[in-house]
């Protein structure tokens, strides 16, 4: 699905010499590659502050924590996302409300998203799904209207442009009230291990954000509130640093691998390939497909049978899911049509910086041939 391996190849001189000074400097915690990294990124995404920590679900709870809410209180996410979105809602005793997703871009239904807004809603958490961006202007509109905080889940879009219906262009990440990703190696943005990171133009969020994950503390041994221990490792920010000058080209490469797909895949009644939203590039963390009438397990064996990996992003909608037994309550009378349908019917296939023509082209190929059988 991935190849992590035949980018290293490429970027190896400047990874292990990374590395390799972060090792000789032996400041494996706070050294100076994590506040140039933090610098280097705010710059290419155009925001205040970057703040680094140990992984994405520490990004998304701490901002959480960072806007102080209580029990009880509402937070929105969509039902069709990877979990860490909502578990970290559960796990900070807030209630997670799940709401259906648009069937073709698969982010958050703004129709629906406006009628799950209560009095106790607090809080919003667009997910940028598989590269691109949900519909912000819509999910700010709605926000400022009722007050409410926005926590971007950033961690499948680092890098896309979001296009503003006056014409602005702005970074995924960098429109909400905090903007969250994680550099888990397979994302599109990705470090040898785990870290992750938060992104605000507020200052005093900025330094809430920092206290939190530092222990709850501003000036040492003097701690404010309860917080937490997440920090960026240097020498993943060393690395970090590095894939960041490529980031740009990494997803470009991704792009049009996409689009080489899209070629070769669109005429076969049996498969939609990925729709593009007008106010989001796409970059392509994953290619998802929807498939028609088809039966998905079958087809996937016998793609594994030609040494054609797939996956399925994601099998069981959050509402369906075991952990969130005790919060159903709060979703009972809600229609999960979509998300219950995509469930069923998408797949993804091989997508990473390293996908020649020939490979793509025996994916493809394949994959129409198995689906004619
Ligand atoms: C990967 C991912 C996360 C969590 O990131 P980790 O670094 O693995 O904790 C959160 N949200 C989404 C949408 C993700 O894809």
């Amino acid at each position: 699905m991935c190849d992590l391996k035949g980018q290293y190849r490429r970027i190896k001189n400047e990874i292990d010499a990374a590395i390799q000074e972060v090792i000789d400097s032996t400041a494996f915690i706070k050294g100076k590659e994590v506040g140039l990294f933090q610098d280097e990124l705010a710059s290419y995404l155009g925001v205040k502050h970057v703040i680094g920590c140990a992984n994405g679900t520490d990004a998304l709870q701490i901002a959480l924590m960072a806007h102080n809410l209580k029990p009880g209180d509402e937070v929105i996410t969509p039902d069709f996302t990877f979990i860490a979105t909502v578990e970290v809602v559960a796990l900070l005793g807030l209630t997670p409300i799940l709401v259906d997703v648009d069937p073709n871009t698969f982010t958050i239904d703004i129709q629906k998203l406006e009628e799950a807004i209560t009095p106790r809603t607090k809080a919003i958490i667009p997910v940028h799904l598989f590269g691109q961006c949900a519909n912000m202007d819509e999910v700010m509109r709605l926000a400022q209207k009722h007050n409410l905080y926005v926590i971007e889940d950033t961690a499948q879009a680092l890098g896309a442009n979001y296009y503003h219906s006056d014409g602005r262009v702005a970074k995924a990440g960098t429109l909400g009230t905090i903007g969250t990703t994680s550099f888990f190696p397979s994302k599109n943005l990705g470090c040898y291990g785990d870290g992750g990171a938060l992104f605000t133009n507020d200052d005093d969020l900025a330094a809430e954000i920092r206290s939190i994950a530092n222990h709850g503390m501003k000036v040492r041994y003097h701690h404010d509130r309860i917080g937490v221990n997440s920090r960026l490792d240097t020498i993943q920010a060393a690395i970090l640093r590095v894939k960041l000058k490529h980031l740009d080209s990494f997803n470009k490469a991704r792009i049009e691998a996409a689009n080489a797909y899209d070629a070769m895949l669109k005429p076969c009644s049996k498969i939609i390939t990925p729709a593009r939203a007008k106010w989001s590039s796409h970059i392509f963390h994953q290619y998802t497909l929807k498939l028609v009438n088809v039966d998905r397990n079958k087809l996937q064996k016998e793609l594994a049978a030609k040494g054609i990996p797939t996956m399925v992003y994601y099998p069981i909608p959050l509402h369906k899911q075991k952990a969130f037994e005790p919060d159903r309550k709060f979703n009972l009378g809600r229609s999960f049509q979509v998300s219950d349908s995509l469930s069923g019917s998408v797949i993804s296939l091989p997508m990473h910086t390293e996908l020649t023509d020939d490979v793509i082209k025996y994916i493809a190929d394949n994959f129409l041939k198995v689906l004619k059988e």
